[in-house]
């Protein structure tokens, strides 16, 4: 069995975004040109451990696309791993956040079971990779690839996505498994400057915020019909089904086919004021601290929550997903009655992840407020993808999110731990629609100015036009 698999990207032209971004879509043209000039023979790969499911795969996804739109040789590979590798790996993602994960150890035999599920993988990409390219690695999952491709790639680059703003011994311990690795990486790329690791060499580090795509299944525009059709066909809402249809990127039509699994009672009506939660089932996510805090506290009369994950058996690198999803339908199967009535579970289908964006997509369209409660939490691309739909956010002061939503202004930042105030804020926005409107527009401008793709891309540009002339320059 291959141990790399080589993930397909349609290109995509930015041309598209010249009206949304209106006088500073110059900036995107400038670095396309640069782009095309300096990387003409070259491959810029990017390195990760999945296709499917998270945030990584679905910003990888589109970027790429773009760049490829732009005239650039990118290409997207996922490497393999056993069940082991992935339970190692997502410790270390755990102890990153500063969390403790399944409090198992991350010592000299975990790493040597690490670098032995990447030998298989590392000798692959070593006979893929020229010289002259570049090669991103994204997260722990990949790390380890360094010593194997130092020497036969142009330039190295690791890219982590997750990281805490107050590390703790538990995160240090992950920092010192992976330091070896990713020292010998000509740049790393943080998400916010609080995560770059203590004593890293700060010349090679580079602080890059994640974003979204516009035009994506995703986050593309959907008409109050095409949400509620989709909505119906996905089994969340009441009637017909209707046409369910949304743009793919290669430009085709998509059609929600599949119905998500659903853990509820009955649609939810069409007047219901409805919360939502989107998130892998995950602890960090914290959906049973949503669940109780949606039963517990929230007084809104009527309001209904739904939670939103991948179906889990699709998500290959997150071992904790069963498990997790398990324990929230027995705290709803607690529920009373009433309460039970108005709490919705839905596993979407990953089955076609277009058709499983599309339905994302109509669910923030229908919230009335959007919640992203994590305890910990890199960036948070739900929320700027709520944001974007000028939906109300209210998400807990930690990491990214920080730097999205201006509390107050373009959002409401709430701390996750406190069950009564993240209630109050829920029914403050349920019961004041003009606000919640408020904030919503105010979100949508946020992104557009700070969160879209382009800007990424742009800095990304920025970052390889220094290693290629020999910088190094801490941003
Ligand atoms: N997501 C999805 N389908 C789902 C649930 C989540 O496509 O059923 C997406 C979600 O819309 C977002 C990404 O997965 O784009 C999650 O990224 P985020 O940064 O919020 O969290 P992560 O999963 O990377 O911790």
């Amino acid at each position: 069995m291959p141990a790399i698999a080589q993930v397909p990207i349609a290109p995509s032209s930015l041309e598209r975004f010249r009206p949304v971004l209106g006088n500073d879509f110059s900036q995107v043209e400038r670095a396309i040109a640069t782009a095309r000039r300096m990387l003409a023979g070259r491959v810029i790969w990017h390195v990760n451990s999945t296709a499917r499911g998270g945030g990584v795969a679905e910003m990888l996804q589109s970027l790429l696309a773009y760049t490829r739109g732009a005239g650039v040789d990118a290409r997207w590979v996922t490497i393999v791993g056993d069940a082991r590798f992935f339970e190692i790996t997502k410790r270390i993602h755990n102890h990153l956040h500063g969390a403790e994960g399944d409090g198992g150890e991350i010592g000299a035999s975990e790493r040597a079971t690490y670098e032995r599920a990447l030998a298989a993988s590392a000798e692959e990409l070593v006979g893929m990779v020229d010289n002259k390219d570049i090669v991103y690695l994204h997260d722990p999952q990949t790390a380890g690839l360094t010593e194997a491709l130092r020497s036969v790639v142009g330039h190295l680059v690791w890219r982590c996505h997750v990281g805490l703003d107050n590390p703790n011994e538990v995160a240090r311990q992950a920092w010192a498994f992976l330091r070896p690795y990713i020292e010998q990486a000509d740049a790393y790329v943080f998400s916010r400057r609080a995560f770059a690791w203590e004593g890293l060499d700060d010349g090679k580090a580079w602080i890059i915020p994640p974003s979204i795509d516009a035009f994506s299944a995703k986050n593309q525009e959907l008409g109050p019909e095409a949400v509620k059709a989709i909505l119906a066909r996905a089994g969340l809402i009441e009637g017909d089904g209707g046409a369910g249809v949304f743009v793919r990127q290669n430009g085709s039509q998509g059609r929600v086919d599949r119905a998500a699994e659903l853990d509820q009672e009955a649609p939810i009506p069409d007047d219901a004021p409805l919360v939502v939660q989107v998130s892998r089932w995950d602890g960090l996510k914290d959906p049973s601290g949503v669940l109780r805090c949606f039963a517990d506290r929230c007084r809104h009369p009527g309001a209904h929550l739904l939670l939103a994950g991948p179906s889990v058996a699709e998500v290959a690198d997150d071992p904790e997903g069963a498990g997790v999803l398990a324990e929230i339908r027995a705290q709803r199967a607690e529920l009373s009655a009433d309460l039970r009535r108005r709490v919705h579970l839905a596993s979407l289908p990953m089955d076609d992840l277009e058709e499983n964006a599309a339905i994302v997509n109509a669910i923030q369209r229908r919230a009335d407020v959007v919640l992203q409660k994590s305890l910990a939490e890199g960036f948070g691309l739900t929320v700027a993808e709520a944001m974007w739909k000028a939906r109300p956010v209210i998400a807990s002061r930690i990491g990214g999110i920080q730097d999205q939503i201006q509390h107050g202004e373009s959002g409401l930042l709430i701390d996750p731990r406190d069950l009564g105030a993240t209630a109050a804020a829920i029914d403050g926005l349920l019961d004041d629609p003009a606000r919640a409107r408020a904030l919503g527009a105010a979100a949508r401008e946020r992104v557009r100015g700070s969160f879209l793709g382009t800007r990424d891309l742009i800095q990304h540009m920025e970052l390889i036009g220094t290693l290629l002339s020999g910088g190094n320059r801490s941003r």
